[in-house]
């Protein structure tokens, strides 16, 4: 098996839309943080375009022919917050690719791990709504696409960006073939993803939300990775793992109020390793939000240093939170097997 790999593109840089949170130099400070630490191993790939069947899956024609003609046309404002320059849906494309590459990498064995590190984000892309800064859901086009291409059966997305991953959310809420559990800080933007939504149809109990308060810290998220997360993939068994990897949990984070380390963060992602291993799936991270340049570079790399080590960290004994009860409980009604901690 090749080196882990990183997925990036000079077009995520062209993507400007002057003043906002969500600009260029996210990606420059990953890439000097990572630069310092010899990219961690990890094997540099160009991001293509994602192939217009790969998009089209996702999200329907007609809308993604808008944003292409509202890019080509000048670009624009979509909301108060997503704004559209010529050069975005190039970034966009790349930024779809990007994720889609890294399944294809790991599911084909090519690389035991990665990190497709474009912008603009994608987990508010519903499908027919950009918002949120997104236009394409990256990770839920490379879910999909690992389901189309490679057969998969059960992929688990795990989005623990601070905001619900509302695109992500739609994309598969009738779905049982990607299990979505989403840690967010509750209330807050987009206002979905509170507890009671588990789904819909087929779906039913394959959408897991998280909502966490405002001033939680990584005991709270990492008891409910370890108590809740863990045993639940552990019923589910995927075989592909991604993580929409969103910073702004970070408690330097100038867009919300959850308090997470870099510390936090590694642990996490020690978490997720653990399973995967476990459950012998691979692991990839898609970047998402992370608005505090100092504290995304530095969980970035926190995470990738624990993605890209030869073994998992050994495990930590961690306290049942009592949010991690509440939730073990709920989810009881669709998933039997979980034992009530
Ligand atoms: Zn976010």
């Amino acid at each position: 098996m090749g080196r882990a790999v990183y997925l990036s593109h000079p077009a995520s840089l062209e993507h400007d839309t002057g003043a906002h949170p969500e600009r260029p130099a996210r990606i420059a400070a990953i890439e000097a943080e990572l630069a310092r630490h010899e990219w961690l191993g990890m094997e540099r790939v160009e991001a293509p375009r994602v192939a217009a069947e790969t998009l089209t899956a996702v999200h329907p024609e007609r809308y993604v022919r808008g944003i292409e003609e509202l890019c080509l046309a000048g670009g624009g404002s979509i909301d108060s917050d997503t704004i559209v320059v010529e050069t975005s849906y190039e970034a966009a494309l790349r930024a779809a690719g990007g994720a889609v590459r890294l399944v294809d990498l790991l599911c084909s064995g090519a690389a035991p791990t990665g990190f497709s590190a474009l912008r603009p984000p994608g987990h508010h892309a519903e499908p027919a709504r950009a918002m949120g800064f997104c236009l394409f859901d990256n990770v839920a086009v490379a879910a999909q696409h690992a389901l189309d291409a490679h057969g998969l059966e059960r992929v688990l997305v795990l989005d623990w960006d601070v905001h619900h991953g509302n695109g992500t959310n739609a994309a598969f809420h009738a779905s049982p073939h990607v299990l979505f559990v989403s840690l967010h800080e509750w209330p807050l933007y987009p206002g979905t993803g509170p507890a009671s939504d588990v789904g819909s149809g087929d779906g039913l109990g394959y959408t897991v939300n998280l909502p966490v308060p405002a001033g939680a810290g990584d005991a709270l998220y990492r008891s409910l990775l370890e108590h809740v997360v863990a045993p639940l993939a552990r019923a589910y068994e995927p075989q592909l793992v991604l993580i929409s990897a969103g910073f702004d949990a970070h408690r330097d984070d100038p867009l919300a109020d959850v308090e997470l380390t870099e510390g936090g963060f590694a642990a996490l992602a020690g978490t997720v390793r653990r399973l995967a291993a476990e459950l012998e799936a691979p692991v990839g991270a898609v970047l998402e939000g992370g608005y505090d340049l100092r504290a995304l570079a530095a969980s970035t790399a926190a995470t990738l240093r624990v993605l890209t080590a030869d073994d998992p960290p050994p495990a930590e004994e961690v306290p049942v939170a009592p949010e991690a009860r509440a939730a073990l409980a709920r989810l009881g009604e669709h998933w039997p097997t979980l034992a009530v901690v």
